[in-house]
C-alpha cells in the first residue's frame, strides 16, 4: 500500500468544518471534490468559501486570486464521484456513528487501499468508526479546529489500528496544506487539545457551584492574572453550555450543577443570548480585572497539568505536542507542560493530594506519571527537568522556548515563535532574544535574520498580559534585548510580513535592516494604553524618521501601511508577497558573503556616530578605516577586485 501520494482531495460534507476544509486544501493548491447530500447544501458551502476567499484576497492574504482557487473546487452529491480519484478522503459529517458508519462502509467501495481515509469527528473514536472497513489501517482522525481557514492546528489521531504510514502521510499532508500537526498516538477521548480544555471549564465550575468562587471573579483571574485569552465561563458561553455537558455526560462524569441549570433553563451562551452572563439585555461578559482577587488558580491549572501528565505517561502525546496543541488550538499564552515546569511539580501534585484527601473525589487523583515525575526530582524548570529536560547549556540552539532558531550557512535565522499570541513580546520571549543575542559565538555567524512564525505578524507588540498587577519600578525595567540586537557585531534583518506593532516595531527598529511585504501595517499604538514605547521606540523613530513623522506614529497611535513606511524610510522596501523571500535572500546574500570585521565597524561606527558630534563622529570613522587597512579581508577584497573575481572573506 502506498499512502502518502496526494494531489486529489474528497472532503464529505460541506457544513461549518467541510466547507473550511475544503477552503484551506484548495488554497494549498489540491483539486478537491466537495459532497454534500442535497444541493442547497453544496452550494452553501461554496459560496461560503467564495465570500471568505473574496475577504482573503482583500486583506492580501492570498498567493493567487480567489478565482483560480475556486477553479479547483468541484461539487456533487454523488459520493462515488466524489471519492473516486480521491487520493485523501475527509469525512466532516454530523457526529453520528451509525452515518459515519454508512459513509465508511460506501467508501470501502468506491475507493481502492491506496486512499487515506480520515475522520473530523470530535469526539467519537477512531477505531468505532474503523470498524467497517476491511482495512481499518488506513483509517485516521484529522481534526481541524473552527474555523479551519484562521486555525492552524490540526490533531492527527491514531485508531487502534491505525498504520504508521496512513499517520505520517496524514501529518505531511497537514504540514503540506501550511497547518501545524499534532500526533495524537493514541484513540482517547477528546484527544490532545479537549482533553486539557475539560478542567479549564469543568473546575471552575465545580467551584462556583459548591460556592467557592463567583463567575466573574474566575473569568477575571484566570484572565487577567494567568494571562488565558478568555475566561472559562466565557468560553463556556462562546462554544455553548449544552457542548460541553453532552461530552461530559456522554463520558459519564458528572456534571457541576450551575452547568446542567443552564442547560435545563436554556441558557446557553450566546447562541440565546444569556448564558452564565447575559447578551442581550446585559453586557455579555463584563467582568473586570479586580474581581478575580482569592480566586484558587493553581486548583484549575493543577487540573489541566494532570491531564497533561495523563496524556504524556500514556504515550498520547509528547508534551511538546500537548504545549502546541493548547496554544494553537486553544490560544493559551504557553503550553501548559511548559507551564507546569515553571510552577514546579511539587507545588501541582501538593495542590492535587491535598484536594484529593479534603473532597475524595476521584478528580483530583494525581496521575501516577506526575507522582514518578515529582519521586525523581524531575519537578521542573528549577530542578533541570520537568516534563522538558532543561540542560542550561547556552551553546543549544534547541533550547529555546519561544525562539526557533537555526544557524545555517553563517546566517542565523531567528524566529519568534508564538503564532497564537500574534509573537507578542513576553518577559520569557524577550529573555530568551538577549540570551541568544548576546551568548551566541560571532565567529559562526555572518549575519542574522529575525521573523514572525505563522502567517500573521512579525509580533503585533509587547505581551500586554504581562502589564496586569506590574509595579511601575518592574516596568520602568525596561529588557535589554532590544539593545543587545541593535549591538550585535554583525548585520541584523527583520523579515516583516503582517502586523509589526508596539514592541514588535521597537525589535524591528533595532535591527540594521528591515524587509517587508506590501500588505505589512506598522504602528506604536502605546499611547492608546496611556504609555508610550518603552524598548528604545521613541529615540529610535526620531532619529530614523526625523521629529514631525516620529511624533504622528508616537502620538497618534495609528497604524501605517507598508508603501508609507518605505516612503517614510522606516523600511528599506515594501515587496510584493511573491516576491518577498527572493528579495530577503539578495539581501542576506550580500551579507552574509560580506567582510565580517568590516560590517561590524561599519555597524559601529554609524549606531555610536549618530549620537556624536560630527567631529567626534568623523574621527571614529577614520580609525574604523584605519583597523580595517591591516586585515586580511581587505587585502583579499583588494585582490579580487584585481583580479575581477568575487572575495571570499574570511573575518581576519
Ligand atoms: P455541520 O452540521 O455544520 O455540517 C455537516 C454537513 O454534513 C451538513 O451540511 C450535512 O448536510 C452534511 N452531511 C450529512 N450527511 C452527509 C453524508 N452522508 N455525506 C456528506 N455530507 C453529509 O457540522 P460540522 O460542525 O461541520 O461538523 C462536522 C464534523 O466535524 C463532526 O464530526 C464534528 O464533530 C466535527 N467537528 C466540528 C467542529 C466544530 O466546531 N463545529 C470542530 C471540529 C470537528
Amino acid at each position: 500500500m502506498s499512502l502518502g501520494n496526494i494531489d486529489h482531495v474528497a472532503v464529505l460534507g460541506a457544513g461549518n468544518m467541510g466547507h473550511g476544509i475544503a477552503e484551506v486544501t484548495a488554497m494549498a493548491g489540491y483539486d478537491v471534490s466537495m459532497r454534500d447530500i442535497k444541493p442547497e447544501f453544496v452550494e452553501d458551502g461554496y459560496d461560503a468559501i467564495a465570500w471568505s476567499l473574496e475577504k482573503l484576497e482583500e486583506k492580501d492574504r492570498l498567493d493567487e486570486s480567489a478565482d483560480e482557487i475556486l477553479a479547483r473546487i468541484e461539487t456533487t452529491t454523488d459520493l462515488e464521484a466524489a471519492v473516486a480519484d480521491a487520493d485523501l478522503v475527509i469525512e466532516a459529517a454530523p457526529e453520528n456513528l451509525e452515518l459515519k458508519h454508512d459513509i465508511f462502509s460506501d467508501l470501502e467501495r468506491y475507493t481502492d487501499e491506496e486512499t487515506l481515509l480520515a475522520t473530523n469527528t470530535s469526539s467519537l473514536p477512531i477505531s468505532d468508526i474503523a470498524d467497517v472497513v476491511d482495512t481499518p489501517e488506513r483509517v485516521l482522525g484529522l481534526h481541524f479546529f473552527n474555523p479551519p481557514v484562521k486555525m492552524d492546528l490540526v490533531e492527527v489521531i491514531y485508531g487502534e489500528r491505525t498504520s504508521d504510514d496512513a499517520a505520517e502521510a496524514g501529518s505531511e499532508w497537514v504540514e503540506s496544506i501550511d497547518k501545524t500537526p499534532i500526533y495524537v498516538r493514541k484513540d482517547v477521548r477528546g484527544f490532545v487539545v479537549n482533553t486539557i480544555v475539560g478542567p479549564f471549564i469543568g473546575e471552575p465550575a465545580w467551584m462556583v457551584s459548591d460556592g467557592e468562587a463567583t463567575i466573574r471573579q474566575a473569568d477575571a483571574a484566570m484572565v487577567h492574572q494567568r494571562g488565558y485569552p478568555m475566561g472559562p465561563f466565557e468560553l463556556g458561553d462562546l462554544t455553548g453550555i449544552d457542548v460541553g455537558y453532552h461530552v461530559r455526560k456522554e463520558a459519564g462524569d458528572e456534571i457541576p450543577p450551575v452547568m446542567a441549570e443552564k442547560v435545563e433553563a436554556e441558557a446557553l451562551g450566546r447562541k440565546t443570548g444569556r448564558g452564565y452572563y447575559d447578551y442581550e439585555d446585559g453586557d455579555g461578559a463584563d467582568y473586570e480585572r479586580g474581581d478575580g482577587e482569592g480566586f484558587d488558580t493553581l486548583r484549575v491549572e493543577a487540573r489541566m497539568i494532570n491531564r497533561a501528565a495523563y496524556l504524556v505517561g500514556e504515550d498520547v502525546a509528547t508534551p511538546e505536542a500537548v504545549d502546541t496543541g493548547v496554544q494553537l488550538g486553544l490560544g493559551f499564552p504557553e503550553g501548559i507542560c511548559r507551564r507546569a515546569d515553571k510552577l514546579g511539580l511539587e507545588r501541582v501534585l501538593e495542590k492535587l493530594e491535598t484536594l484529593h484527601e479534603a473532597t475524595g473525589d476521584d478528580r483530583f487523583e494525581p496521575h501516577p506519571s506526575l507522582e514518578e515525575l515529582v519521586d525523581a526530582g524531575k519537578t521542573g524548570e528549577d530542578a533541570g527537568a520537568g516534563f522538558y529536560e532543561y540542560d542550561g547549556d547556552d551553546g543549544d540552539l534547541d533550547s529555546y522556548h519561544h525562539l526557533n532558531v537555526a544557524l545555517e550557512d553563517g546566517v542565523l535565522q531567528v524566529e519568534l515563535d508564538r503564532p497564537s499570541r500574534m509573537n507578542a513580546l513576553s518577559s520569557e520571549l524577550l529573555e530568551e532574544i538577549d540570551d541568544l543575542f548576546s551568548t551566541i559565538d560571532t565567529d559562526d555567524v555572518r549575519c542574522a535574520t529575525i521573523e514572525g512564525a505563522g502567517d500573521r505578524a512579525f509580533s503585533a507588540g509587547a505581551d500586554i498580559g504581562g502589564f496586569a498587577g506590574a509595579e511601575p519600578t518592574d516596568l520602568m525595567d525596561v529588557t535589554p534585548a532590544f539593545e543587545t540586537v541593535n549591538d550585535f557585531p554583525r548585520p541584523v534583518l527583520a523579515k516583516i510580513d503582517g502586523f509589526c506593532l508596539g514592541g514588535g516595531l521597537e525589535l524591528a527598529l533595532a535591527c540594521d535592516l528591515r524587509l517587508a511585504t506590501e500588505r505589512s501595517t506598522f504602528g506604536a499604538p502605546e499611547i492608546t494604553l496611556g504609555l508610550i514605547p518603552g524598548g528604545g521606540g521613541t529615540q529610535r523613530l526620531l532619529r530614523l524618521l526625523g521629529e514631525t513623522r516620529a511624533k504622528e506614529l508616537v502620538f497618534r497611535g495609528n497604524h501605517i501601511d507598508a508603501d508609507r513606511a518605505e516612503d517614510w524610510g522606516l523600511i528599506n522596501r515594501s515587496v510584493d508577497r511573491d516576491e518577498f523571500d527572493e528579495t530577503v535572500d539578495e539581501f542576506v546574500d550580500d551579507l552574509r558573503t560580506g567582510p565580517p570585521i568590516g560590517l561590524e565597524v561599519a555597524k559601529k561606527v554609524m549606531n555610536e556616530g549618530e549620537d556624536a558630534s560630527l567631529d567626534a563622529a568623523i574621527a571614529m570613522e577614520s580609525q574604523g578605516f584605519g583597523l580595517l587597512a591591516s586585515t586580511e579581508d581587505v587585502l583579499e577584497g583588494t585582490t579580487a577586485f584585481a583580479e575581477d573575481r568575487e572575495p571570499e572573506f574570511e573575518g581576519k
